[in-house]
């Protein structure tokens, strides 16, 4: 986090907003909207969203000067291992987030069903950031880490993960699957076949969608293969990894299989994490316009030093790549927030998330977009240098300023 603490405006009566992010240039790609507009929350909620120099800074008990910087939703990152306790490959959510403008991660198969109520009681109680979560096929989840948890294939039970999907309903969104030939042993494709045979019993009770996210690289089948076995809404999590099997083929096409999983509504998301993103893979990919409909960082205590980071580094890196700045915060926003949305059940589908609308969780992060040389670097040791950077300031996170250096005073509604 850098710059200074937001100055503190004490008022001597009842201001109507929480905080007001002034005269920021707002990215909200939910809404298409993009210019200087000021950004106000109440009650933990986004109350209002206007004019530059509209709303009278004596109004708010704290005001965030933006003026130079990009306003956006809370950032969403669809990958994450935030399971402190459940394996070593893990993060404390809170400690990243609070600090790079995200609010919302999904933790990707950390837990299995035999470990999921540690997870839940973990994100309940004592973190902040808000959390769902995949449940792993294998019942021990990433436990067993570094030893591959699908290799004894007792421990991928169908119905377990699908009652651990049913009874942790708007907290579990899916099933994960981890398909990398050293992590299922001689098992192939059956913890893929598993898993979505765990989506399928839980969807045959709740008579609605719940989808798979597979993680693939140096996969132990073709890449039509695995894909074959996935429904619409699926997602393909490590996308642009460099190992077998990958999304290119020998000539360093796209693979026909991946473009045809997508029109049938196979998601791709980035995943990037320790070993999975590929510079040359993902350079290659773009410029043959397949570019990731979300983006992620795959964090966990391996990858967040180097090379990840953080959402707002790996969504610079998609910058230097050439996608325009509103696709780049679209796909770590609106994009993963309707994935969200689709596996929630049906009463929660507000669009509540990835979104400045009025009414929706006070969720926001106020980003620098910095121009120059800047190091990039991806997970085979791949250097290179891009043109832009966005770099986090703040975090608004419902309502209420968030991180390091602390605001002062805290605010307490
Ligand atoms: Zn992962």
């Amino acid at each position: 986090m850098e710059g200074q603490p937001p100055p503190a405006r004490p008022t001597a009566h009842a201001a109507p907003y929480d905080v007001l992010i002034r005269g920021g240039d707002v990215l909200d790609p939910s809404q298409g909207l993009r210019g200087r507009r000021d950004v106000a929350f109440a009650w933990g909620r986004v109350a209002a969203v206007s004019d530059p120099e509209t709303i009278d800074p004596g109004d708010a008990r704290l005001v965030i000067e933006a003026t130079g910087r990009l306003v956006t939703p809370g950032l969403i990152d669809l990958h994450t291992h935030v399971y402190v306790g459940g394996s070593e490959l893990v993060i404390p959510a809170d400690e990243v987030c609070s600090a790079s403008g995200c609010t919302t991660v999904v933790d990707a198969g950390t837990a299995g069903a035999n470990t999921m109520l540690g997870l839940r009681m973990l994100t309940q109680g004592h973190v902040r950031t808000r959390v769902f979560a995949f449940v792993h096929i294998s019942g021990i989840g990433l436990a067993g880490h570094p030893h591959g948890e699908s290799r004894d294939l007792l421990y991928l039970d169908p119905q377990l993960a699908a009652r651990c999907v049913l009874s942790y309903r708007g907290f579990v969104l899916g099933v994960k699957v981890r398909q990398t030939a050293a992590l299922v042993g001689e098992n192939g494709l059956e913890p893929l076949r598993r898993a979505v045979r765990a989506a399928e019993l839980a969807e045959a009770v709740i008579r609605d969608r719940v989808p798979v996210m597979v993680h693939y690289g140096s996969a132990p089948a073709p890449l039509s293969e695995l894909l074959s076995l996935l429904r619409p809404g699926d997602v393909v999590t490590h996308g642009f990894n460099g190992g077998r099997n990958g999304v290119l083929d020998d000539a360093g096409r796209v693979d026909g299989a991946a473009r045809e999983a997508r029109k049938r509504g196979v998601l791709w998301d980035v995943g990037h994490g320790r070993g999975s993103f590929s510079y040359g893979v993902a350079a290659a990919c773009a410029e043959q316009g397949f570019w990731p409909d979300t983006i992620s960082t795959d964090l966990h205590s391996a990858s967040v030093n180097a090379p990840v980071v953080d959402m707002p580094t790996t969504m610079s890196k998609f910058l230097s790549l050439g996608m325009p700045l509103e696709q780049v915060v679209a796909r770590s926003t609106v994009a993963p927030a309707q994935f969200i949305n689709r596996a929630l059940p049906a009463p929660a589908r507000e669009p509540l998330l990835g979104t400045l609308q009025v009414g929706a969780p006070g969720d926001a992060a106020v980003l620098d977009l910095q121009g120059g040389a800047f190091a990039f670097r991806d997970s085979l040791g791949y250097s290179w240098t891009g043109p832009q950077r966005l770099s986090p300031v703040h975090t608004i996170l419902g309502g209420r300023p968030w991180g390091r250096p602390y605001p002062h005073p805290y605010l307490i509604p």
